[in-house]
């Protein structure tokens, strides 16, 4: 009767959107082969970014560090470092003993950079690290000193020595006018003379993910590589000193700063974005840049997620069809509330609850599950992403050095990796089917970006100190 055909028709109608629902998730969705083939593009781009012929075009820089030294333990000294890129600046002292027991001790304060800073001009950026410098020295009741000081420097740069790097291009929502191409120790400085209230010593201008292997290093010597999945995502590595053509020389390694974010951004990865990666590169404050980074990093895959809503929202597949003010919202998906929902911990009332607390109104209880599903495919293909890139690093790693099995420690750090509850062992499941010659352990770092600056710093006094005697 006419109770059964309805039935049937709404039957029909859930049947059709759920297919719908899965047709939009299956472009979130890489197979072996696609990540096989990120892998391969990826040794490429390395090989490209290496090059002296093929440099300037490349989109993955490959930049040299003049990181070439781990800490051998006999560094000793008081450091001040900065952290500046990642979720917060930091300013830091760091007090490294040497000998059998050789250890840091740190001491640091955490600094907001307001939004109207990080966008304004590059005067008023630094001349604000400046006063937080000058904060922290009084805290700590050292107003005056002059201290050797590192600078963790999470942003591509251009470095031709140890302390200087030139500002390739800012990332990560930072913005500052009249930085790009030029040396952010010298804007440092002038920032440091127009307080005119201390000296500081400038050492080193560090990448995070340099500072995090160095940090992974001085406990574990077989850590070589670095890598941070947090607001932006990026690897180093020790690479083959004649493999370096922009630096003279052929013996031995160094470090090399991949700022592998920018893997794409020549449209290698063209074939694998979806309508939303567009959408989130274009609403961006760097369109066509970071391509990989926007698919793989904090800062960027809740607003991927919030756009397949939206998309489900807009075809009716989602919140009976009704689009909330807040949903429209960018942004809200910070990388803790992503970590949370997808926590299997956590019962769906519990994730329903979290979607009201960020003002979104759940009609059924399908719309969490699949608000759920969502996070999950698309944080499951940040992993493999980062994975497949990760599988290159170390396959190169290992070929450069001519063996059959390599076995090396990765030091990682980052929010994400740190605080998702999938991430870390979905990246290293793909990784490891990707590079099978590679026993590779991960090595999560503790404060490593500060910590690192500090230990390079204190390497490069060492070797100073050396040269003298
Ligand atoms: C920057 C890298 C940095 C990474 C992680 C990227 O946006 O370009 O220099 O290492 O974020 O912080
Ligand atoms: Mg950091």
């Amino acid at each position: 009767g006419k109770g059964a055909a309805m039935v049937t028709a709404v039957a029909y109608r859930l049947a059709t959107q759920h297919a719908e629902r899965q047709r939009i998730l299956d472009t979130l969705r890489l197979s072996r082969e696609n990540l096989l083939e990120v892998k391969k593009r990826m040794s490429e781009e390395m090989v490209r970014g290496l090059s002296k012929e093929t440099h300037e075009q490349a989109s993955v820089k490959m930049l040299p560090t003049f990181v070439r030294d781990t800490p051998d333990g006999t560094e000793h000294g008081d450091f001040l470092a900065l952290d500046l890129g990642g979720s917060s600046f930091r300013v830091l002292l760091v007090r490294v003993r040497s000998g059998k027991s050789h250890n840091v001790d740190m001491h640091h304060k955490i600094y907001t950079i307001p939004q109207e800073t990080m966008q304004g001009t590059g005067e008023e950026l630094f001349s604000h690290i400046v006063f937080c410098i000058s904060d922290f020295l009084e805290y700590m009741g050292m107003a005056g000193a002059s201290l050797p000081l590192g600078f963790t420097f999470s942003f591509p740069c251009h470095q031709s020595k140890l302390d200087q790097g030139i500002l390739l291009n800012w990332t990560k929502g930072f913005k500052a006018s009249g930085c790009e191409g030029q040396d952010v120790i010298t804007l440092l400085k002038e920032a440091v003379h127009r307080r005119r209230e201390f000296d500081l010593n400038f050492v080193a201008v560090v990448n995070d993910t340099v500072g995090t292997m160095m940090t992974c290093s001085y406990e574990d010597p077989q850590c070589e590589v670095g890598l941070i999945v947090g607001t932006g995502t990026n690897a180093c590595f020790m690479e083959e000193m004649q493999n370096i053509e922009l630096v003279e020389g052929n013996d031995g390694r160094m470090c090399v700063n991949m700022e592998w974010g920018a893997f794409g951004d020549n449209g290698v990865l063209d074939d694998f974005c979806t309508e939303f990666d567009h959408i989130v590169d274009n609403c961006s404050t760097n369109p066509g840049k970071q391509r990989y980074e926007k698919m793989i990093s904090g800062m960027y895959l809740g607003e991927v997620v919030r756009n397949v809503l939206l998309d489900f929202t807009d075809k009716g597949l989602l919140f009976r069809g009704k689009l909330s003010e807040r949903l429209k919202t960018r942004c809200i998906f910070e990388t803790k509330f992503l970590s949370q929902i997808e926590s299997d911990r956590l019962a769906m009332r519990q994730v329903r609850s979290i979607l009201q607390h960020l003002g979104l109104t759940i009609s059924t209880c399908d719309d969490s599950v699949l608000v759920k599903e969502v996070c999950g495919v698309v944080s499951r293909r940040a992993a493999q992403l980062c994975g497949a890139g990760l599988a290159a690093v170390i396959d190169k790693m290992r070929e450069n050095r001519n063996l059959n099995q390599l076995s090396v420690t990765v030091g990682v750090d980052g929010t994400l990796y740190k605080t998702h509850p999938h991430f870390s062992s979905i990246m290293q499941e793909t990784m490891q089917d990707l590079a099978p010659q590679c026993q590779v352990t991960f090595h999560k770092s503790e404060d490593g970006s500060g910590k690192g600056a500090a230990l390079i710093t204190a390497v490069a006094c060492r070797m100073k100190s050396e040269g003298q005697h």
